[in-house]
């Protein structure tokens, strides 16, 4: 056994659980270190705290002085809670969170000592972003790029510093970021919904998007960790062969979560919660030491933050607790990735669900109407939700028949696909009293508030409507959710702009009455949607051709998926929503390419290395013991040896064999890489998920192969029943 292996394991003999002071009420600690409402209140004056209201509410603008007041009680806050330093806390688009610090004191000139925190530091800060990937915008304008204040996210404490959430954007304003377009598109959905919604209330006037995320994870002990330096380069292991029964070991086995496990939960939640997270912990372990979080849903740009946070917060309490966290949609091979379900739903001012059924055949209408206009949306987008999650990471989740398929599909049970149906049948144009009377009572009027068949059922759909909300569960555990949520808030706002001029237009010319229009309107969008629509199982290979057949996209790998951002219909509804520009969504494409040619690249480095530093010299090392043994029995009974042998020259034959193979494989693979050197981005994509990426699979039958073969004393690589045992 390596000295690594050997020690890693040592250490975790001693481990034990951290005390954890218990909380007596979550409702002292909730929202301890962020500057919300109640803080504000006690730290700004009326015009300061009224002006962010109104930033918050309605997007006004912050004017300068304003600006400096607010900057000067979030100070006081912050300095009387701990901070000494302050920073501009963004996502860039690589979709992990970025930070500046800044202390809040100065040395003036006299060698007094300041507590600087000013209205521009506040709204305005010039990050030294140059490293920041940005899709070359910020190279051709030769400026650089700026933070500025997101109020309707509040300001927090983090460690020792104040954290102010901000937008990054170029000098010329364009989105270098993830939050921008959220913003974006989060805006131009309130407008389109508050418009439809209004046909119903005429009181309506603000619609937000809520999101609900529930985030999957790995916990594994930091020694082990540390002794794969697969999982420390790339965060998954790119060998080792798996328990022979993974996932379906004993229950008893994996059915109770051992004590240290519970400690970082709990500790977790506190963070969490005096950070404004609203967790309510869960702890489904569907694959061994894999854990599940979810807090209380929130309006949309708020939950995608937190997201962020949650999942720093979660990598430093774990390395306290001697854990590191996989964020990995696939850390190992045989056993259940990690995703991230995205619960989500439109809700008005007035605190209406507009994808909630209910008791009135006009709130039902509503309902439907909301509902079918999300349905045809993803219809119509379906390629672009499929970009919104491809990452290198999530292309080993999706279509790997364990989760999701690559191919989006909505599923809505068997109570509203009857509706649908019903609905199909309308007439066009006029309808008759009797048929009003027979849609309302029949129809509209019987669904049910709740949807008993719609809660869970169905596991294997990306897209599945669970009752009150829509539920996106292809998302990878590691991304930021900022992305499919921007995609789907965009489609669904140009869809409701849509479905909004269309249900006009039918009113002011056939002269129909409302409900008449938007009947006949949703007829027609139920039957052109009706391909996106899918009851069975999404894991079978059935579906594919099926979905084939129905002309759904199958995007199997990141770079095809994010082709679709180069079509001219991507371009326009980016650009006619105002979510992203022409320019800033192939900036976007850039980056995102770049990020999986980057990561695939390590892969592939680490592959190589780990094979021919690690494994070879292993199964050379067992060789050369077999090559002895094989002479000592030689030396012992010539006449017999070829009885005596039999066993130790099947090894040494199999051994050698998979040895060379392996060896071989590697030296191509290294020699493939390194041609694709001065090929530009898309080349290198194309290549690395179509030519070179599959030839990590070939290594790896040999390297698990040889981790069956050799003596597991010689073995150097920690191997998964030992990394996915904690106690
Ligand atoms: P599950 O059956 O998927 O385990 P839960 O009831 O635990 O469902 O809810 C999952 C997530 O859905 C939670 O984060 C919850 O807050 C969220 N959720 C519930 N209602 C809504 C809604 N209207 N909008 C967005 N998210 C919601
Ligand atoms: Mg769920």
């Amino acid at each position: 056994m390596s000295k690594a292996r050997f020690n890693a394991l040592r250490e975790t003999l001693n481990r034990k659980p951290l005390k954890i002071d218990p909380v007596a009420r979550r409702s002292d600690i909730f929202r301890q270190k962020v500057f919300d409402r109640q803080s504000m209140q006690n730290y700004l004056d009326k015009n300061a705290y009224k002006a962010v209201m109104e930033a918050i509410d309605k997007g006004k603008k912050i004017d300068r002085q304003i600006a400096d007041n607010i900057a000067a009680g979030m100070k006081n806050w912050a300095i009387a809670n701990g901070a000494t330093h302050y920073t501009h806390w963004f996502q860039p688009l690589t979709g992990a969170t970025a930070e500046k610090h800044d202390s809040f004191f100065e040395l003036a000139p006299d060698g007094t000592v300041l507590e600087k925190f000013s209205g521009s530091q506040l709204v305005q800060q010039e990050p030294d972003a140059s490293s920041f990937p940005n899709g070359g915008i910020r190279n051709t304008f030769e400026a650089r790029g700026y933070t500025a204040w997101d109020p309707s996210s509040p300001a927090f404490i983090y460690g020792t510093a104040l954290c102010i959430p901000t937008v990054f954007v170029s000098y010329t304003g364009e989105a270098l970021d993830i939050k921008t377009p959220l913003l974006r598109s989060l805006h131009i959905l309130d407008k389109a919904a508050t418009a439809v919604s209004r046909y119903f209330h005429r009181d309506v006037n603000k619609v937000i998007a809520t999101l609900g995320w529930e985030q999957e994870y790995f916990l594994i002990d930091d020694a082990l960790y540390k002794s794969r330096p697969d999982l420390v380069m790339t965060g998954r292991t790119l060998m080792g062969h798996p328990p022979a029964r993974g996932q379906q070991l004993d229950d008893h086995y994996f059915g109770s979560i051992p004590e240290r496990v519970m400690a970082f939960m709990r500790d977790l939640e506190i963070e969490s919660l005096k950070l404004g997270i609203p967790v309510k912990t869960r702890h489904n372990e569907v694959a061994p030491n894999q854990f599940e979080l979810a807090p209380v849903f929130e309006e949309a740009n708020l939950s995608v933050d937190h997201n962020s946070l949650l999942m720093d917060i979660m990598t430093k309490i774990a390395r306290k607790h001697h854990f590191e966290v996989l964020l990995h949609e696939k850390p190992f091979a045989g056993i259940n990735g990690s995703g991230k379900h995205n619960n989500w739903s439109l809700m008005t001012n007035t605190g209406i669900n507009l994808l909630s059924p209910g008791k009135t055949p006009m709130k039902n209408l509503e309902f439907l109407v909301f509902f079918v206009n999300t349905i045809k949306a993803v219809n119509d987008n379906e390629a672009l939700l499929r970009a919104a999650i491809a990452s290198a990471g999530n292309d080993h989740r999706l279509g790997a028949n364990e989760a999701p398929p690559a191919i989006i599909s909505i599923f809505i049970g068997a109570q509203l696909t009857r509706v649908l149906n019903e609905l199909k049948n309308v007439s066009n144009g006029k309808l008759s009293p009797q048929e009003k009377t027979d849609l309302k009572l029949n129809v509209v009027g019987k669904i049910p508030e709740i949807l008993l068949d719609n809660t869970d059922r169905n596991r294997t759909s990306p897209f599945a409507f669970t009752g009150n909300r829509f539920e996106f569960r292809a998302v990878g555990s590691s991304a930021n959710t900022g992305n499919p949520m921007t995609v789907l808030n965009m489609i669904v706002a140009k869809q409701l702009m849509d479905f909004k001029q269309k249900v006009d237009t039918i009113i002011a010319q056939e002269k129909l009455k409302k409900d008449e229009a938007i009947f006949n309107v949703l007829r027609e969008y139920i039957k052109d949607s009706k391909r996106i629509l899918f009851e069975g199982d999404g894991y079978g290979k059935a579906w594919e051709k099926e979905a084939a057949k129905r002309g759904l996209s199958n995007a199997k790998t990141t770079p095809d998926a994010l082709k679709v951002y180069k079509t001219k219909e991507a371009q326009s509804i980016f650009n006619e929503t105002g979510v992203l520009s022409p320019r800033e969504l192939e900036a976007k494409y850039e980056v995102e390419l770049e990020q999986y040619v980057m990561k695939v690249l390590i892969e592939a480095g680490v592959l190589a290395d780990m094979t021919m530093n690690h494994v070879v010299p292993a199964a050379l090392k067992y060789q050369q013991e077999l090559v002895k043994t094989l002479k000592g029995l030689k030396d012992i009974d010539e006449k017999n040896f070829k009885k005596l042998a039999k066993e130790p020259l099947i090894i040494l034959e199999q051994l050698s064999e998979t040895t060379n193979k392996v060896s071989d494989l590697v030296r191509k693979l290294r020699k493939d890489i390194a041609q694709l050197d001065n090929k530009d981005l898309e080349t290198k994509a194309e290549r690395l998920a179509h030519y070179i990426k599959p030839q990590f699979d070939k290594i790896r039958a040999c390297t698990d192969r040889l981790e069956m073969m050799i003596d597991d004393e010689i073995w150097p690589l920690t191997k998964y029943r030992e990394m996915l045992f904690i106690r």
